[in-house]
């Protein structure tokens, strides 16, 4: 078989833990397994670069940004590498570009065009364990670019799927994927199997477990993906296409601090207006989610949505051209907000479940600002300061105390 086997920060956080990594690498490879492996910077190693990056120059350019991060993950795959030496297995480490991630030129954020595994191939055919960096590739200009934060897990999946692997296993510092953070909802419960498009919701909603990229591309190429710890050996958590029929309603329940509020106050109630702002938005590529537009009172409106955090100052300076020109009275934003989903392809045939997550925040005496659905989640802005209560309530309403 060839199995994929990615490996976060937390898991080669220190020398005892690569060497616990490179156990299971060799313990596959030895069962006569192809074994590719991705890994994460080691621990924090990201932030503290980033912070590094932020004494000498806070405003960096992405390309050097990417060129300092992209060293983080250098260091992880030697060290595997040198541990699985030491364990008496032929390995080798090959970098983003080494490994044939072809990706396009958006620093910071690239999208992987296409993974070229003949290297990863070849030493494949010498009987090699190859390990190969996460969160990196090279762009046309052969530049080093980075996949965004939480991209080793795309990094895994797309050789999965260049390779046509046969498992790709995510091993993480959490037995699997759960009712809620693990970390922060104690009687969470871990579920045996979720579907791609239910990892996808809860993945892009703030369960930072998967990269939603990675799960998006898992889906598209029919990769069965398992989520599982590399601490403990038990059985972990599989995204696949379609799961056995189940009584729960929904799966998660996910929390995102990350949000800005755009709120954009007194603009004339006339036809069109909501395009021109949203096509404003669109133009500086910035994502847009919850959105609520005031009833029209004395011939204005309100229009309020949510961006991810870093896009709030960005929207606003794309709003106010177009603001002063219709002689709105105010755009802004704040980050004082959360936003608290629940996730679950159940409650498509079920009533009562939206209601349901109401009635638990309102028992908490949350108070909820917008609320937006979908057949599979249902997702409120509260403020940020409720968010952790706000979780628990949920959690306990579906899940029990
Ligand atoms: P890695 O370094 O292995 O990539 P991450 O920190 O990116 O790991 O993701 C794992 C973390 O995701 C867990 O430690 C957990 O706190 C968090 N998490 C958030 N929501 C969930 C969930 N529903 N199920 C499991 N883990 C979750
Ligand atoms: N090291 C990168 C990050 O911290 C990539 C990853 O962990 O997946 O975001
Ligand atoms: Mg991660």
């Amino acid at each position: 078989m060839l199995i994929v086997q990615k490996f976060g920060g937390s898991s080669v956080a220190n020398a005892e833990r690569v060497n616990n990594v490179a156990r299971i690498v060799t313990d596959a490879y030895r069962q006569g397994n192809e074994v590719v492996v991705v890994v994460s910077a080691q621990g924090d190693t990201t932030d503290d670069l980033i912070e590094k990056a932020a004494e000498i120059n806070p405003n960096a350019s992405k390309r050097e940004m990417d060129m300092l991060l992209a060293a983080g993950e250098q260091i992880s795959i030697s060290l595997l590498a040198m541990a699985i030496e030491k364990l008496g297995c032929p390995v080798i480490s090959l970098l983003g570009w080494q490994a044939g991630f072809e990706t396009n030129s958006t620093y910071s954020s690239a999208r992987i065009k296409r993974v070229n595994a003949e290297r990863i191939r070849t030493e494949l055919d010498r009987k090699k364990i190859v390990v190969v960096a996460g969160f990196q590739g090279l762009n046309k200009y052969d530049d080093v670019t980075t996949l965004g934060r939480g991209g080793s897990d795309t990094s895994a999946v797309a050789i999965a799927a260049s390779m046509h692997a046969d498992l790709c296993q995510i091993f993480t510092d959490v037995e699997g994927v759960y009712t809620a953070d693990p970390r922060k909802i104690h009687n969470a419960q871990k579920l045996d199997e979720i579907t791609y498009d239910e990892m996808l919701e809860l993945a892009t909603l703030g369960a930072q477990v998967l990269n939603n990229r990675s799960v998006e591309m898992a889906k598209k190429y029919g990769i069965e993906l398992e989520v599982l710890s590399s601490m403990k050996q038990v059985p972990g958590t599989k995204v696949k296409e379609a799961i056995k029929m189940e009584k729960m309603l929904i799966k998660s329940v996910a929390k995102d601090t990350s949000v800005a509020r755009v709120m954009i106050v007194g603009l004339p109630d006339s036809p069109g207006i909501a395009f021109k702002v949203f096509e404003c938005v669109a133009r500086a590529h910035i994502n847009v989610d919850i959105i609520l537009q005031s009833v029209g009172r004395d011939g204005t409106k309100d229009i309020t949505f949510t961006v991810p955090a870093g896009d709030g100052e960005k929207a606003v300076d794309a709003l106010k051209d177009l603001c002063d020109r219709v002689g709105a009275k105010s755009v802004a934003f704040d980050t004082d907000v959360a936003k608290i989903s629940i996730v679950g392809a159940g409650m498509e045939t079920h009533e009562g479940v939206a209601s349901k997550m109401f009635e638990a925040l309102s028992d908490n005496n949350i108070n909820i600002q917008n609320i937006s659905t979908s057949e599979i989640k249902v997702s409120v802005l509260i403020d940020k300061v409720d968010a952790d209560r706000a979780v628990a309530a949920v959690h306990a309403k579906f899940f029990g105390d």
